[in-house]
């Protein structure tokens, strides 16, 4: 499978990047996990919107989302010049409300709920779902193919050790590190620092471990110090770059 990096900044980009967006691509099917803000002309440089079989976003933060609403447009037209022959599939949570409310546009989207409960399937695809602990309801994406739990996106969330359980043996785990520890201890919430990430991935057996959703006004090398303290393999995600990824059967 591949894992595409569209953008990797939270929750507002520097010069030239992007908030949350990440293409996954096996066997033709691509499926982008959320949508923000310069996601729409990443994406392009890699396939056309209508390549996409679905998208999946964690919460409703405008920073995972905001590209929807731009999307929508390129969408109508695909669909009106019949390059797309149905609505694009939209997995979301269905709270808070009046931003769920904001999504349909025009028969765009298919508009699906996600739970903990429900798995997803699309093309060779996988999804399971599990809820973090951040301010709007908000889900953790655990990627499946041919069965084989590959990859997991912590999303947005604070610490708590059951999302080691749910990244248990993952060949890579992409988490969330808007903070260093000197912001927790300054009394930041709702995000993990980088090393509440790599204590994650040392927790779950993770074999590797990509630091995203990086603020944009400090160097990385700050957060990749920190997180080598509790785990070494580890990079952060890096805008434009393909990472191949292998379950150990392979
Ligand atoms: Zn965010």
């Amino acid at each position: 499978m591949k894992l595409i990096i569209l953008g990797s900044y939270g929750p507002y980009p520097p010069a030239g990047g992007a908030c949350s967006g990440y293409l996954l691509e096996h066997m033709g099917f691509y499926v982008l996990l959320d949508c923000g803000n310069g996601v729409l002309s990443r994406l392009q440089q890699f396939i056309s919107p209508n390549k996409l079989s679905a998208i999946i976003v964690s919460h409703l933060h405008s920073d995972h989302i905001s590209d929807l609403f731009i999307l929508r447009y390129a969408l109508q037209l695909e669909l009106e010049q019949g390059v797309r022959d149905s609505p694009l599939q939209l997995i979301s949570p269905d709270q808070p409300s009046d931003e769920y409310f904001r999504l349909p546009y025009k028969n765009v989207y298919q508009l699906e709920t996600i739970t903990e409960k429900e798995r997803f399937t699309i093309g060779p695809f996988q999804f399971s779902f599990l809820k973090t602990i951040h301010p709007v309801c908000c889900y953790a994406i655990a990627v499946f193919v041919e069965g084989i739990k590959i990859l997991v996106y912590s999303s947005d969330t604070e610490y708590f050790p059951e999302l080691a359980d749910f990244a248990r043996g993952v060949p890579m785990f992409l988490c969330e590190a808007n903070f260093l520890t000197e912001d927790l201890q300054k009394g930041a919430r709702n995000h993990l620092s980088a090393f509440q990430a790599a204590c994650l991935a040392r927790d779950a057996g993770a074999e590797k471990l990509l630091l995203t959703h990086l603020p944009p006004f400090r160097n990385p090398q700050s957060y990749l110090d920190e997180a080598l303290i509790a785990f070494k393999q580890v990079k952060t995600a890096e805008e434009g770059k393909v990472y191949f990824i292998e379950s150990s059967d392979e």
